[in-house]
């Protein structure tokens, strides 16, 4: 018998085999997702402010950007990213498809960085798992480069 990949959208995921799986893809790029939310209450009790969300007019549309200070953050969801801490296994089923989509997320983030420094940015990268971990230890990290 032949496993039907249905797929969606542009994206080109095979749809979800069951719903844990769809929350987790459904938050992939996604503004406002958990950590996001956890960190901006950081950033606010704080007294942090004076930002943007999702900042379109740079590379990579940080999450959170000051424009003013040329400084974007972005917070990177440790499955969809690939974070080096975390070092989350690939999928069983489909491993080729997500290894490739994989590396490009991780290329494109590079590539965002690169493109952000270029443009005399200074780009921060926090992860999920270190926002989970310690959301006003991330808050010290922004503010020492601010
Ligand atoms: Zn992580």
């Amino acid at each position: 018998m032949q496993l039907i990949v249905q797929y969606k959208r542009d994206d080109r995921s095979p749809t979800p085999l069951n719903e844990n799986v769809s929350k987790v893809m459904s938050s992939n790029r996604s503004k406002n997702t958990k950590p996001e939310k956890l960190l901006r209450q950081g950033l606010c009790s704080d007294g942090i402010r004076g930002y943007r969300l999702n900042w379109k007019k740079v590379p990579g549309k940080p999450d959170i950007a000051f424009p003013g200070r040329k400084i974007a953050i972005f917070v990177n969801g440790c499955y969809w990213h690939r974070c080096p801490i975390c070092d989350l296994a690939l999928p069983k089923t489909n491993k080729e498809f997500w290894k490739e989509k994989f590396e490009k997320n991780i290329a494109r983030d590079k590539m965002s960085t690169k493109r952000l420094i270029d443009l005399g940015w200074v780009a921060l990268t926090i992860w999920e798992c270190e926002i989970n971990a310690d959301a006003m230890e991330c808050v010290k990290k922004i503010r020492k480069i601010l």
